[in-house]
Parts: C-alpha cells; sequence; structure tokens
C-alpha cells in the first residue's frame, strides 16, 4: 500500500530497527517503546486488521507467533515473559492499518491487561 508507514518500512523507504527478517515477515523496534523492549512483528503483505485476514492468511499468522517465539528465545525473555498485543479497530486503538503484533517484555508489565 502506498501510503501506509509500515510498507514504506518493509521497503526500506522509512527506517527502523530490525531484529528479525524474512521472506513474509518483518519484526523491528518500535518507535516510541511502552517497555525496555517493544517490537512490532508484521506480516509483509499489508493486511489491514485481524478483521482482514483471509483463509489463507492463518498459516501466515501462525509463523508470525513462530517468529515471536524465535524473538523471544533470542533476547532471553523467555524465562522472565513477554506479552503479545495485537490491537484491532477503533476501541482498541489502532493506528497504523497494517497488522502488526506488539512484543512487550523487560520489565513487569502489570497484571491488567487494558489500561
Ligand atoms: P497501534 O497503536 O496501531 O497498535 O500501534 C502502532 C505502533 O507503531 C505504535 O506503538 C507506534 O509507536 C509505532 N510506530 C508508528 N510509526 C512508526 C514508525 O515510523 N516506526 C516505528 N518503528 N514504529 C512506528
Ligand atoms: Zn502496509
Amino acid at each position: 500500500m502506498e501510503d501506509c508507514i509500515f510498507c514504506k518500512i518493509i521497503k526500506g523507504e522509512i527506517p527502523s530497527e530490525k531484529v528479525y527478517e524474512d521472506e513474509e515477515i518483518l519484526a523491528f523496534k518500535d518507535i516510541n517503546p511502552a517497555a525496555p523492549i517493544h517490537i512490532l512483528v508484521i506480516p509483509k503483505k499489508h493486511i489491514e486488521s485481524l478483521l482482514k485476514l483471509e483463509e489463507a492468511d492463518y498459516e501466515l499468522v501462525g509463523k508470525i507467533q513462530k517468529v515471536i517465539n524465535k524473538i523471544a528465545k533470542q533476547l532471553n525473555i523467555e524465562e522472565e515473559g513477554f506479552r503479545v498485543i495485537v490491537n484491532c479497530g477503533k476501541d482498541a486503538g489502532q493506528e497504523v492499518m497494517h497488522l502488526h503484533y506488539h512484543l512487550l517484555a523487560g520489565r513487569k508489565l502489570g497484571s491488567k491487561i487494558v489500561g
């Protein structure tokens, strides 16, 4: 998508601090981290949100989860733990309309899921 920030990051038109990349998936540091470790894991395919996943995309979602686990191991946070969040739509506060998984870690994240 032409005017999508994350598509521009994928194309290298906007710089990012990449932590993982393969043919289908990119992971990079969030520009405004909410925790010491705050990584965004995204499909390279432009999918607007969780709700826009098509039948053929569910395999990709599984691969994203696999990448999240891989990064967690690389960063040695599998012992301490981490949180994965996907915001979908207005009430969840989704700002970038390109599916992204927030991986948060590096501090006690609190017992509440919602703010
Ligand atoms: P959302 O609120 O849509 O779930 O999350 C969007 C996230 O993207 C936010 O945490 C925000 O800080 C991050 N973000 C927005 N623009 C950029 C950018 O240009 N580069 C990076 N690395 N992160 C961004
Ligand atoms: Zn996009």
